[in-house]
């Protein structure tokens, strides 16, 4: 069993007006086998946490700590997070030209493991995630990204979650912009994986459409950069009719 740990996280970033603290002390542990969604209103933070877990460099880590089975991720370059089990749809390319998703997909791989996959089990095992996941053979042949609908782009998202075998997914919005046939396909190709029992997952979403089919352990709800409630999956079932209303009048109220 693995456990990525999120000690009182502060990050901030630069803008125009100056240094903004977007995260303003977040702790979370996620566990393999556990799924735990992050539920909140638009610029609450959410993406910010999933960036800063990922090592994007915009974001800069105030005061806190990340680690993964005790092991400081943020002194990890992000090609070392990937190979140390981190996985994010966004550390990868969104468009590159010339590189067919094959090639992409098993040199990607091969940085993961440290060595190449066998061909024999790697092409079938490709194949049968991409039929699974409703993709399209011909897209195997076809460059990175390039053309790629929203709804293809989340597919192949879910492809590689499925092919890398993380420790730990961080799907952020997967969910935006598919319908409702593509939300079952994601859900399940994310379930399948999650059902070896060796991976664990932060899903970050605004709408609690996805949840069911991606059933959480665990909801935290993120308003103004901090965890305004925690419960288990009956908060997003009340979260469902009740929205965040009622979070963003307290937050109004006490500043
Ligand atoms: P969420 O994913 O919950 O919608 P974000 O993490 O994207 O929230 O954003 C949190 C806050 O930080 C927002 O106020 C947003 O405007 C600001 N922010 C995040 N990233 C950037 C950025 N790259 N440049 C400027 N502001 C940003
Ligand atoms: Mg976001
Ligand atoms: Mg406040």
């Amino acid at each position: 069993m693995s456990t990525l740990e999120i000690k009182d996280l502060h990050v901030s970033i630069e803008t125009e007006q100056g240094t903004k603290e977007i995260l303003k002390g977040v702790s979370l542990t996620i566990k393999t086998g556990e799924i735990h969604a992050i539920m909140g209103p638009n610029g609450s933070g959410k993406s910010t946490l999933a960036s800063t877990i990922a090592g994007h460099p915009r974001y800069t880590v105030d005061s806190g700590s990340i680690t993964l089975d005790g092991e400081d991720v943020l002194e990890m370059s992000v090609d070392e997070r990937a190979r140390a089990g981190l996985f994010l749809a966004m550390q990868y390319p969104v468009e590159v030209p010339g590189v067919t998703m094959t090639n992409f997909l098993r040199t990607a791989k091969t940085a993961l493991d440290g060595e190449a996959p066998s061909l024999r089990t790697w092409t079938k095992e490709v194949k049968e995630a991409m039929a699974q996941l409703r993709i399209n053979a011909d897209f195997a042949q076809r460059n990175v990204n390039e053309g790629f609908s929203g709804g293809e782009k989340k597919r192949v998202e879910i492809l590689q979650l499925e092919l890398f075998k993380p420790k730990f997914a961080i799907m952020d919005e997967t969910d935006s912009g598919l319908d409702v046939d593509a939300h079952k396909v994601v859900s399940e190709g994310h379930n399948r994986e999650f059902a070896r029992g060796e991976m664990g997952t932060l899903l970050i979403t605004h709408y609690t459409r996805i949840l069911r089919y991606i059933k959480p352990d665990f909801v935290h709800v993120f308003v103004d950069g901090k965890i305004a409630e925690e419960g288990g999956p009956e908060l997003a079932d009340r979260l469902e009719e009740e929205g965040y209303d009622r979070y963003l009048a307290a937050d109004a109220a006490t500043g």
